[in-house]
């Protein structure tokens, strides 16, 4: 039967977890890993996660299918988490929300309803670079993918003009991909004065805000301050598409929890593109996973428990803040040639150095040290251990 399937190329992030598990050496160092490392190097699973699964265990819980579109606290506090407990639309009762399949769920149902309801041009852009993953999630569909300019290559920043202007020239009503913060994998965010710019253009132009948000509070400590550009657009009139996870900012990475959700203009439409979300999500998985929405509600419902959750993300987040700094010192002061300002106001996990593809093979064969080809590194990969060594090595390869 399947003598004609081709051998598929290997995922271009997991791959470098394959080459790192591959290599024996005692120092070596993984950089490639989109998840939260503690100062040991190690998986962190968050004490507020740790309570709450006390508290649902001692709550002998059946394990009875959800809802289609899951958990009913969860999709409640979670919605109140992204958009803001006083956010118009939500005490209007117009925004349409599921639980997803973390915020790979939630952009799949995006791009299943965006292909199939909506009326304006098929096409979503995706800002260049963007995660690997939305190309594929956006053509699986038959939509076509459009690239705006982003990551500015001289400046290691944002090309806000090239940005805009690409937005600009877009056909009206298109669909464009924004990430809410934290862009992976550049970490350059837009300032707060340029989210109030794109969302002129936005509007003007009558597109459609698709906003992908996998790292709220994970990205500054502040939860508010992080989901700044979808709540402005909300505030702004835009009817926005979201799309959250809970996997970084919670550590819940395998248990997939998220949701996806889209803001109506009524109660009524809200029910109507419900009951077509239900007809996407059927035929998909049925319904959610249990265990990670309970988690999540339980966390957000028990003031305790949200309190403790904060202080935990802040950690993460500041754990993450003094690796740029600890790097950029150890860079300058090797003197390595360049600039690198760009590692300290990089914003979230990942950071765009700007070392070559080759600069990168080179430190996967002399010094041990696995990244992406195009340069990125997950500063949670860093910690007081492995810090030295990587500035010294990643010096040595700047250096050539
Ligand atoms: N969007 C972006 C920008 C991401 O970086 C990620 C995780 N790497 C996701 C979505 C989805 O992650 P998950 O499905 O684990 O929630």
């Amino acid at each position: 039967f399947w003598a004609g399937v081709p051998q598929g190329p290997p995922d271009p992030i997991l791959g470098v977890t394959d080459a790192f598990k591959k290599d024996t050496a005692k120092n070596k160092v993984n950089l490639g890993v989109g998840a939260y490392r503690d100062e040991q190097g190690k998986p962190y699973v968050l004490e507020s996660v740790l309570q709450a699964e006390d508290i649902l265990h001692k709550k002998k819980l059946d394990k009875e299918y959800l809802p289609i579109t899951g958990e009913i606290e969860f999709v409640r506090l979670s919605a109140e988490l992204a958009y803001g407990k006083d956010s118009k639309p939500l005490t209007e009762n117009r925004i349409a929300v599921a639980q997803s399949i973390s915020g790979t769920g939630a952009l799949r149902i995006a791009t299943e309803f965006l292909a199939k309801y909506y009326p304006g041009p098929k096409s979503v852009y995706l800002p260049d670079p963007t995660w690997g993953n939305h190309i594929p999630l956006v053509e699986g569909t038959g939509m076509k993918v459009v690239r705006y300019r982003y990551f500015d290559k001289k400046t290691i920043g944002l090309d806000f003009a090239g940005m805009k202007e690409d937005l600009e020239k877009a056909e009206p009503g298109s669909i464009i991909l924004l990430h809410a913060c934290a862009q992976n994998p550049s970490g350059i965010d837009p300032t707060k004065e340029q989210w109030k710019e794109i969302n002129e253009v936005i509007k003007s132009k009558k597109h459609l805000a698709l906003f992908d948000m996998a790292y709220q509070g994970f990205a500054s400590g502040d939860l508010i301050g992080d989901a700044f550009a979808p709540r402005y657009f909300v505030e702004q009139g835009h009817q926005i598409i979201l799309c959250q996870s809970f996997a970084k900012n919670l550590g819940l990475y395998g248990e997939r929890a998220g949701t996806f959700s889209m803001v109506c203009s009524s109660p009524e439409e809200k029910e109507r593109v419900l009951s077509q979300v239900k007809r996407v999500i059927r035929p998909l998985y049925s319904s959610p996973p249990l265990h990670g929405a309970q988690l999540v509600a339980t966390i957000l419902g028990t003031p305790e428990l949200f309190e403790q959750w904060l202080k935990e993300v802040k950690k993460m987040a500041d754990r993450i803040i003094s690796m740029r700094e600890k790097l950029y010192n150890a860079l300058v002061e090797l003197k390595t040639p360049g600039e690198w300002g760009h590692i300290k106001s990089q914003i979230g996990m990942f950071s765009f150095t700007g070392m070559t593809a080759d600069q990168v093979s080179d430190l996967a064969e002399y010094a041990h040290v696995y990244l992406t080809k195009d340069g990125r590194i997950s500063m949670a990969g860093l910690n007081e251990g492995n810090i030295q060594y990587f500035a010294e090595s990643m010096s040595k390869a700047v250096k050539g």
